[in-house]
C-alpha cells in the first residue's frame, strides 16, 4: 500500500506545528518529515528533532548535489526538504507529512499532484500576534523586528489559500486537532479504503466540511480581517493585541 503525501502550510505562528504534534500522538503511520535549516534553533529545538540544522555551506552544497525534493528561502533563511524522507516513508508505506511554506508546497504540489495539502489559517490578524508574540516569551527571546516580519507575511501567505484542498481555521486547539485527524483519517479511506470503524460517517463529514470549496462561509470572516476580500487593498491590518486572547 502506498503511503500518502500530506503537505501543510500556514503563516508562521498559527499553529501549525502543535496541531502536527497532537496528530502525531493520535494517528499512527504518519511520519513527520525533518527539515534542513540555515535558521538558528530556537528555544528547546533540538538537532533532529524539529529540524536538521546547519549552515549555508553545508545547505548550498547539499542542495547543488540535488539532495532536496523542494527547497526555498524564508524569512532569510533556507529551508528543504530532503528526498530521502520521502523514500524513506515509501520503502515502508507509511503516510508521509511535509511541513514546509507556500512556495514548497507549490513545487511539490507540481511534482506530486496527488498530495493531500492543508493550510492553516489563525481566525484574525490579532490572535495570530499574541500567539506568535507568546511563542517568543515562553522561547526566552523576542525580537520585534522577526515578530513584524513573520506578521507582515501572514496575509501574503493566506492569499494562496486557494492552491490548497482542505483549508482548517485554528481557532479553538481541539476542534482544529479533530478536523485534521479527519482529514488523514478520511483521505486514507477513500485512497486505501481503510476502514474508520463506528466513527467513520462522522469523520468524512468533518473532512469534507474542511475541503476549500466548502469552506467559503467559514472563511469569509477570517479573509476579512486578513484584509483579503478587500479588492480596493484600502484596508488595513489591525495586529493590536487582544489582552483576552488564548
Ligand atoms: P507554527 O508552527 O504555525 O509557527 P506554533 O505551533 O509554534 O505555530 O504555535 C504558535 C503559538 O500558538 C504557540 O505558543 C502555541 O502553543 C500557540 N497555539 C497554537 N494553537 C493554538 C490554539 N488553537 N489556541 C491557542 N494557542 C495556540
Ligand atoms: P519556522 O522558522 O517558523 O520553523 O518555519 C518558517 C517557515 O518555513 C514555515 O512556513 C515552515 O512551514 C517553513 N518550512 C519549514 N521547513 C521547510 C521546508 O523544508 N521547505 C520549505 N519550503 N519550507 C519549510
Amino acid at each position: 500500500m502506498a503511503g500518502i503525501l500530506f503537505i501543510i502550510s500556514a503563516p508562521s505562528g498559527s499553529g501549525k506545528s502543535t496541531l502536527v504534534s497532537e496528530l502525531r500522538k493520535q494517528v499512527s503511520g504518519v511520519d513527520f518529515s525533518i527539515s534542513w535549516t540555515t535558521r538558528a534553533p530556537r528555544g528547546s529545538e533540538e538537532h533532529g528533532r524539529e529540524y536538521y540544522f546547519t549552515n549555508r555551506e553545508e545547505f548550498e552544497r547539499m542542495r547543488d548535489a540535488g539532495m532536496f525534493l523542494e527547497h526555498a528561502e524564508v524569512f532569510g533563511n533556507y529551508y528543504g526538504t530532503a528526498r530521502h524522507s520521502l523514500e524513506e516513508a515509501r520503502k515502508i508505506g507509511h503516510d508521509l507529512l511535509l511541513d514546509i511554506d507556500v512556495q514548497g508546497a507549490a513545487k511539490v504540489r507540481a511534482a506530486m499532484p496527488e498530495a493531500v495539502s492543508i493550510f492553516v489559517m489563525p481566525p484574525n490578524p490579532k490572535v495570530l500576534r499574541t500567539r506568535l508574540r507568546n511563542r517568543s516569551r515562553a522561547e526566552g527571546q523576542v525580537n520585534e523586528s522577526e515578530l513584524y516580519r513573520r506578521l507582515s507575511e501572514a496575509s501574503k501567505e493566506i492569499e494562496n489559500y486557494r492552491d490548497y484542498g482542505y483549508i482548517l481555521v485554528n481557532d479553538i486547539l481541539d476542534r482544529a486537532v479533530a478536523q485534521l485527524e479527519a482529514i488523514v483519517l478520511a483521505e486514507r479511506y477513500y485512497r486505501n479504503s481503510e476502514p474508520i470503524a463506528y466513527r467513520s460517517r462522522r469523520v468524512l463529514e468533518v473532512a469534507a466540511a474542511c475541503r476549500q470549496p466548502n469552506s467559503q462561509e467559514r472563511l469569509k470572516p477570517v479573509l476579512e480581517a486578513f484584509g483579503i476580500l478587500n479588492p480596493s487593498g484600502q484596508q488595513q491590518l489591525n495586529f493590536e493585541e487582544d489582552s483576552d486572547d488564548d
